[in-house]
This record gives C-alpha cells, structure tokens and sequence, in this order.
C-alpha cells in the first residue's frame, strides 16, 4: 500500500517558517527561534521553564555553550 503524502501540511509549514525569518539589524546575521529550557529547581521542586528566543550571532555563544 502506498503511503499517503502530505503535501499540504510540508509547504504550510514551510512558509511558517519562512515568515518568522528575520535577520538582525546588528550583526546582519539571521536570526532563529529557538525552543530554549530554563531549569529552575526550587527547595524540593525543579521547574522546567521553555522559553523561545531568538539566536542570532550577537548571542549564539551564550546560548549554545
Ligand atoms: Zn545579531
């Protein structure tokens, strides 16, 4: 049986992906959104915080350690 393919969604979410391209007025470079986990343990509790920020050259080197 042949597998269904989904056309639809793959360019819908390429254009997605497209629209959030933007490029950075500093250092011209592109910038990402990326899906970033923040830790924050408490007293006998740890907390997973996501965050989306954007990456760019100005802070890649922070955020990818
Ligand atoms: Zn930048």
């Amino acid at each position: 049986m042949a597998k269904r393919v989904t056309k639809g969604f793959a360019s819908k979410t390429e254009k997605a992906l497209q629209d959030k391209h933007k490029i950075c007025p500093v250092c011209g470079g592109d910038i990402t959104q990326v899906k970033h986990v923040v830790t924050d343990s408490g007293e006998n509790t740890i907390r997973f915080n996501e965050k989306m920020i954007k990456v760019c050259k100005c802070n890649q080197s922070e955020i990818y350690k």
